[in-house]
């Protein structure tokens, strides 16, 4: 199964990209953990990407579309990958296709996953994630066990930069200038879920896991 989580920044791509590849046992690929991955090891390419990230902007189309069709080729996405926060604009998508094509295989299914911005930025307010890990919670709505702490490795939680509200409003922006041209481009070729986002994590999990599964 090869599948695309489409949406806005904290609409829950990355919480429900990780259950399903659990679920179908296929990697999550998520550009933005490359990306902070890249920043914390201070790699040149991290250099550069944290100039645009920290801004909210998106970080130029030819660096995550390298990393991108480099990790589409490993070894273990041969039965599939979710990718998670890409593509992110038009160029990247047809980057993918031509890349896909190349590569002799196809996408199954874009899912998008839709929440209203309120609902959105009231999320991501209250999102932290392990300094570490990179595990992902929520003061109110996913609390660690012991507060302020990773459940997974123990270590310090703390917000993401990108994730105040100022910068969240400019993602926000970004996304529906550069990001939601993506749903028509995949709808037209008829293989877009929409998914009413706004809900529990169990919920819209059934519902996105239900969808496929009918669509199949
Ligand atoms: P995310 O964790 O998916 O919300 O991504 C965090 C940030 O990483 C974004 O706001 C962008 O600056 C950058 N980023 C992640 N994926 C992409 C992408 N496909 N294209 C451009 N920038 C990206």
């Amino acid at each position: 199964m090869r599948l695309i989580m489409l949406g806005a920044p904290g609409a829950g791509k990355g919480t429900h990209a990780l259950l399903l590849s659990k679920e179908y046992n296929i990697p999550q690929i998520s550009t933005g953990d490359i990306l902070r991955s890249h920043i914390k090891n201070e790699t040149d390419l991290g250099k550069k990407a944290k100039k645009y990230m920290d801004k909210g902007l998106l970080v130029p189309d030819e660096l995550v579309v390298e990393i991108v069709k480099k990790r589409i080729q490993e070894e273990d996405c041969k039965e599939g990958f979710i990718l998670d926060g890409f593509p992110r604009t038009i160029p990247q998508a047809e980057a993918l296709d031509k890349a896909l094509e190349e590569l002799a295989i196809a996408l199954d299914k874009v899912v998008n996953i839709d929440v209203p911005d309120e609902v959105i930025i009231k999320r991501m307010a209250g999102r932290r994630v392990c300094s570490n890990c990179g595990a992902s919670y929520h003061i109110e709505n996913k609390k660690p066990l012991k507060e302020n702490i990773c459940d997974e490795c123990g270590s310090e939680l703390k917000q993401r930069e990108d994730d105040k509200e100022e910068t969240v409003r400019k993602r926000l922006q970004v996304y529906e200038e550069q990001t939601k041209p993506l749903i028509e481009y995949y709808e037209k070729r008829g293989i877009l879920l929409t998914i009413e986002g706004d809900g529990s994590v169990e919920e819209i999990g059934n519902k996105i896991k239900n969808t496929l599964e009918v669509s199949k």
